[in-house]
């Protein structure tokens, strides 16, 4: 029995259906040799791919993440439309999405727009 809600991400919310050889994986994630989290510019954090955009974003590899450790892959994938634009699988970019951008305006919820976790900026 648990004790506390574990953070559930990547392992239990997404099947295994869409990863394939590359790291999205965040528990087999490893910091990646010239490589940084292109949101944070952290270069020694463990390193995946982020399925939306396709850059590489700091994660946390512990089983249990508690709100993902505070990484830039949890920001992502709740706070940014970038994600939520992919998993929704509406196709195109995000930015000149038609159907986010009904969405979100009817909520008052746009800062996920204007979020900085939605670009990558390292
Ligand atoms: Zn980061
Ligand atoms: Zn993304
Ligand atoms: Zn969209």
């Amino acid at each position: 029995m648990h004790l506390s809600m574990p953070y559930e991400d990547g392992v239990s919310r997404h099947p295994t259906a869409q990863e394939d050889a590359m790291t999205y994986n965040r528990m087999e994630a490893k910091p990646m040799a010239g490589e940084h989290c292109r949101f944070c510019g952290d270069a020694k954090a463990p390193l995946v791919k982020t399925p939306c955009c396709d850059q590489w974003i700091c994660c946390d590899t512990a089983f249990l993440s508690f709100r993902g450790g505070g990484r830039c892959q949890v920001e992502h994938e709740r706070f940014s439309l970038c994600y939520s634009h992919y998993e929704d699988k509406h196709g195109g970019p995000w930015q000149s999405c038609q159907k986010c951008r009904e969405f979100w305006s009817s909520r008052d919820d746009q800062r996920y727009a204007e979020n900085p976790i939605n670009w990558p900026r390292y």
